[in-house]
């Protein structure tokens, strides 16, 4: 297994745990134990119940056949678009409360920047019957208000971060901070990002994707797995799961895309791997968007999901090792695949799956092969985006 985790936290030169002193009895506690629940009989019962009756799995597996016939190849899309809450996020959410309540924790703490983890979190912990607060930027508070406002219905105190940039990285300070004198709390980190042993726990849980494309594909095609698998990079737990049974399979080719942004030279862009280094992020050794001395670059998408500085360790392990062919599509780029996929084939995608589908374009796929992109999610939060640019594709 060269792409899973190693016994000390670590994908190769990336990942590890670089969290505070105070909060190594939080973190230890977890990764003593989070494998041994994931892996037994009662949790595996209670999670894939939740998957099945409450998220809708098994997500479909669509062969889209007019965006198949336009790329002269088989484009089968993974339709996490279909889940409870509209995103692969609430597998992980899932995944992570029944964790939190085999600890015997009472309370669950977040964070959020578009507020779609907060969202998926405030939905599992509603539906627990568990406490819940969500730490979000002061200025992320303003310009996402109805995913605030979703928060507030389902039950979740959100926090409004007033420090330092008052965005993402704040708000995860303060979770920490408050992770720290709150023991008896549960910190449900939304991607595969984060202190060890997070990107791991975050990948198993998302991994029931690439399960079901497994089964999913032996069943239609009579063969369990593709040629090639498309999926965006935030923080990458969308793309690990996509790829988990599939990452030593190397006739299966990765191909990850981060946001370009306007362009990666602009100076407005996240595509953390053309433009990072190594730094640590979120308590993490991974690829930074970083100044030489260290602080963070503000990352910029038109899409709030991939607007993230940098990656998953997993995902820079990937990169460095040239496992996963690593691309990027600009904010253009992604509006018009989404345009291209709602008027082929009746589906309107988030704009963070948008950057997936726009890598169709960027590779020479044959007759024969077999394309899956993982469809992260569903477009309705981003209407007001695609109402804008509707004329101008
Ligand atoms: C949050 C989000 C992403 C990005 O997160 P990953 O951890 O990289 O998957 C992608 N797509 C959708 C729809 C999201 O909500």
């Amino acid at each position: 297994m060269k792409y899973t985790v190693n016994n000390k936290g670590y994908y190769g030169n990336f990942g590890g745990a670089f969290i505070p002193e105070m909060l190594y009895p939080n973190i230890k506690e977890l990764e003593n134990n989070y494998i041994q629940i994931i892996e037994s009989e009662s949790f595996q019962k209670e999670y894939r119940d939740l998957l099945k009756n409450y998220v809708g799995r098994p997500s479909a597996l669509y062969k889209a056949t007019r965006l198949s016939e336009k790329y002269n190849t088989n484009i089968y899309l993974k339709r996490e678009d279909l889940n409870h809450t509209g995103a692969h996020k609430i597998n992980n959410c899932i995944g992570q409360v029944l964790i939190a309540q085999r600890l015997q924790k009472t309370k669950i703490i977040a964070e959020t920047g578009a507020g779609q983890h907060g969202v998926a979190t405030a939905t599992v912990c509603a539906l627990m019957g568990l406490e819940c607060i969500v730490f979000m930027g002061k200025i992320d508070v303003e310009r996402q208000q109805p995913n605030v406002k979703r928060m507030e219905m389902l039950g979740a105190k959100v926090v409004s971060v007033e420090s330092g940039s008052k965005t993402l990285k704040d708000a995860t300070n303060e979770a920490f901070r408050y992770w720290i004198s709150n023991p008896d709390s549960f910190y449900i980190i939304g991607s595969v990002v984060g202190a060890h042993p997070y990107p791991d726990m975050v990948a198993r849980l998302q991994a029931i994707i690439s399960e079901e494309i497994q089964w999913q594909l032996q069943e239609t095609i009579g063969r369990n797995y593709p040629d090639y698998i498309i999926a965006c990079i935030g923080g990458g737990s969308n793309a690990a799961g996509a790829y988990y049974h599939f990452l030593d399979n190397e006739r299966v080719t990765l191909i990850s895309v981060e946001a370009a942004g306007l362009g990666v030279d602009s100076g407005k862009s996240a595509a953390t791997t053309v433009l990072g280094n190594t730094g640590i992020l979120h308590a993490s050794k991974t690829l930074v968007m970083q100044t030489k001395d260290g602080q963070i670059i503000e990352p910029y998408s038109i899409s709030a999901g991939l607007d993230y500085p940098g990656v998953g360790p997993l995902h820079a392990h990937l990169y460095e090792t040239g496992r996963a062919r690593v691309q990027n599509a600009s904010d253009e780029e992604a509006l018009r695949a989404a345009f291209l996929l709602t008027k082929l084939e009746g589906i309107i995608p988030a704009l963070e799956s948008s950057h997936a589908l726009a890598a169709l374009e960027k590779n020479n796929f044959l007759p024969n092969d077999i394309v899956v992109v993982n469809l992260s999610g569903r477009g309705d939060k981003d209407m007001e985006t695609y109402i804008k640019y509707k004329d101008s594709f």
